[in-house]
């Protein structure tokens, strides 16, 4: 059993990188004491010049997407209550007909994940290490932009950046996300995945910023396999955020209003 009552971060093997069933996804949930189980798999773009992105569903998949999570919503009903929202990045170029592509599809959310510093066929993964501050505070501008834009429901791993470079500069960009997300209202994630696999986020460094501006968290699975609910580590991972939250005197809100 986890000690969470709700998690809005969970994947789907559509985007290639995440394995199980959508029904593995949810009976895990249940078995872990999930009130609340989102669905918020990364979501297809409509890309330029026939560019395919690797690390999300194809716009094609969208229909089956949706189709698959609604029916485990309404046959799971009672059980736990399923939603479906989509996990994306804030392109601005993309994003009006984006926008007007998902509206013909019952998404109840978005999570802001942002994974690149510009488009992703333009850019590397903001998780490969990097030390130049003009890239830290162009994601930095996107956060914030798409924070300002009122159509997110959370940051997920706002300190996803693996950036190298001076404290102070990344101390400086962190606050503005903290500053936008406080001012939005927006809780920010402290990501159950980066803590389970010691990656380089939660980022200790990020959080004091958070600290400093008072925003509210709240723990994302960002379940790539059903396993990150069930084990042991699972476990492990929701109670170091936990633990992590404290430490910064940060509160953790148990559920989002859908
Ligand atoms: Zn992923
Ligand atoms: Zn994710």
């Amino acid at each position: 059993m986890l000690d969470l009552v709700s998690n809005y971060h969970t994947h789907t093997y559509r985007c290639h990188h995440a394995k199980g069933s959508d029904r593995e996804f949810v009976e895990a949930a249940v078995s872990a004491g999930l009130k609340t189980l989102g669905f918020s798999d990364h979501a297809p773009f409509p890309y330029k010049n026939g560019y395919v992105s690797k690390p999300r569903m194809a716009l094609s998949e969208l229909g089956d997407y949706f189709a698959s999570i609604c029916a485990l919503r309404d046959e799971f009903a009672g059980k736990i209550d399923i939603h479906i929202g989509l996990e994306a990045e804030y392109y601005v170029a993309l994003w009006p007909e984006f926008k007007a592509i998902i509206a013909d599809y019952p998404c109840e959310y978005l999570l802001l994940g942002h994974h690149y510093y510009s488009l992703d066929e333009q850019s590397s993964y903001l998780g490969v290490a990097f030390d130049d501050a003009k890239l830290l505070e162009l994601y930095t501008d996107q956060v914030v932009a798409a924070i300002e834009s009122g159509d997110f429901l959370y940051v997920a791993h706002p300190d996803i950046a693996n950036f190298t470079g001076s404290e102070k500069a990344y101390s400086e960009q962190a606050r503005r996300i903290c500053r936008a997300a406080k001012a939005a209202g927006m809780p920010l994630e402290v990501n159950a995945l980066g803590m389970r696999e010691l990656r380089w986020y939660p980022r200790g460094l990020f959080f004091e910023a958070a600290a400093e501006e008072g925003n509210d968290l709240i723990i994302g699975v960002d379940a790539h396999h059903p396993k990150h609910f069930t084990d042991e580590e699972a476990e492990t991972a929701i109670k170091d955020c936990r633990d992590f939250a404290d430490s910064f005197g940060l509160k953790l809100l148990d559920s989002m209003p859908l």
